[in-house]
C-alpha cells in the first residue's frame, strides 16, 4: 500500500536580489530539504510558528509554486519537473482549502457559480449535470441550497470556508492541503468546520495535509505530526506519541505551552519559554537550524546539522540527542537542561 503523498528533500528557495543591477545575493529558505509521507486516508498535521514555511510548504507539495529542489510524488505521480499546462491535467486529484474564504473567493461570483468554476474548467458535463452537482455539493457541506444565488459577503465566516470547501470537493479530489481552514474564524465556528471537514473525509475517502499554528486543535484531526522550525521539519510522529513524549527540544518547548487536557499529565509538564527569536530563514545559524534557542544545546549543534530519521519505528526526529556525534555524558548533560 503505497503512500498517496511522498516527498523528499522538498526545498523551496527565493531568491533575493540587490544591487543596481539586481543581482541575486542570497535566498530566503522557506522550506529547506522536507521529507514526508501522506498515506492514503490520513490526515497529516504540519505545525509550527508563523513564518516556519509551512503554508509555503503546503503549496510547493500542490506545485503552486516552480520549486528549487527535491521531489514530490502525488498517487505515484513525480511532478517535481512537470509543467504548469501538464500540472492542469493533475489539478482535479489535489485540491486547497485557504485560510481565508473572504480572500479565496470572488466577491462577484454568486455561491453557484464559485463551486461550478472548477467543473466549467476541467469537465465536459452539461448545464444541467453541473447544476445538480453543484446542488449536491451544496447538501455535503451543509449549505442551504436556496441560497445558490447569492454572494459571499452574505454569508458568514463559517459559510464562506463551507462555499470554499465545496469548490475543493468539485472535481473529486484524493488529496487536499488545508492551510489553517479555520484561522480566521471565530471560535465557536472552528469546531463545526473541523467536524465537516472529517465527516468529508470519511465521505469521500479524502487524505489531508492541515496545516495550523495550533496544536491543541490539530491534536483532534490529526493522525500523525510534523513539526517545522526554520524550513525544516524537526520532529514527526504518530498523534499519541509526539504529545506524551515529544522528542525534539523544540517540540516540547511548543507543547509545554499548550493545556494538557489530562490533568493526571499536566503535573509533570514543565513550562518551556525559549530565548531569542527565530533567526532569518535568509541566513539560517550553522549546524543545527535550532541552535541558538535551544535549551540543550551542545558543542556539536553549532557544526553539524543533525539528520532528520527515524529513531524508533514511525517516529523521526532531527536532533543529536538522538545521533552519536556527541558523547554520552554530553547527552546527559544537555538532557538535564
Ligand atoms: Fe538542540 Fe542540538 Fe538537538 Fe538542535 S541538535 S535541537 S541544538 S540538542
Ligand atoms: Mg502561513
Amino acid at each position: 500500500n503505497s503512500p498517496l503523498v511522498r516527498i523528499r528533500d522538498l526545498q523551496m528557495h527565493f531568491p533575493i536580489y540587490s544591487g543596481l543591477f539586481r543581482r541575486q545575493t542570497g535566498a530566503v529558505k522557506a522550506v529547506d530539504g522536507v521529507s514526508f509521507d501522506i498515506q492514503r486516508g490520513e490526515t497529516l498535521g504540519l505545525v509550527g510558528e508563523s513564518g516556519c514555511g509551512k503554508s509555503t510548504c503546503g503549496r510547493a507539495v500542490l506545485r503552486l509554486y516552480d520549486i528549487t529542489g527535491g521531489t514530490v510524488e502525488i498517487d505515484g505521480v513525480e511532478i517535481s519537473q512537470t509543467s504548469q499546462s501538464d500540472l492542469r491535467a493533475m489539478r482535479p486529484t489535489m485540491q486547497m482549502v485557504f485560510q481565508d474564504p473572504q480572500a479565496s473567493l470572488n466577491p462577484r461570483m454568486t455561491v453557484e457559480a464559485i463551486i461550478r468554476e472548477p467543473l466549467d474548467e476541467h469537465t465536459k458535463l452539461s448545464k444541467d449535470e453541473k447544476a445538480a452537482k453543484v446542488a449536491e455539493l451544496m447538501d455535503a457541506v451543509g449549505l442551504n441550497r436556496a441560497f445558490a444565488k447569492r454572494y459571499p459577503h452574505a454569508f458568514s465566516g463559517g459559510q464562506r470556508q463551507r462555499i470554499g470547501i465545496a469548490r475543493a470537493l468539485a472535481l473529486n479530489p484524493k488529496f487536499i492541503v488545508c492551510d489553517e481552514p479555520i484561522a480566521a474564524l471565530d471560535v465557536s465556528i472552528q469546531a463545526q468546520v473541523v467536524n465537516l471537514l472529517e465527516d468529508l473525509q470519511e465521505q469521500f475517502g479524502l487524505t489531508y495535509l492541515f496545516i495550523s499554528h495550533d496544536l491543541s486543535m490539530v491534536r483532534h484531526i490529526a493522525n500523525r505530526i510534523a513539526v517545522m522550525y526554520l524550513g525544516k521539519v524537526v520532529e514527526l510522529a504518530p498523534r499519541g506519541s509526539l504529545y506524551d513524549a515529544p522528542l525534539h527540544p523544540y517540540t516540547r518547548a511548543l507543547l509545554s505551552a499548550v493545556p494538557e487536557p489530562d490533568p493526571s499529565k499536566a503535573q509533570t509538564r514543565q513550562r518551556v519559554v525559549l530565548q531569542g527569536d527565530v533567526p532569518s530563514p535568509a541566513n539560517p545559524p550553522q549546524g543545527c537550524n535550532f541552535c541558538t534557542r535551544c535549551p540543550a544545546v551542545m558543542d556539536v549543534c553549532k557544526r553539524i546539522d543533525p539528520t532528520f530519521q527515524e529513531v524508533e519505528p514511525g517516529r523521526f526526529v532531527a536532533c543529536h540527542l538522538y545521533e552519536n556525534h556527541a558523547s554520552e555524558t554530553e547527552k546527559a548533560e544537555a538532557h538535564a537542561n
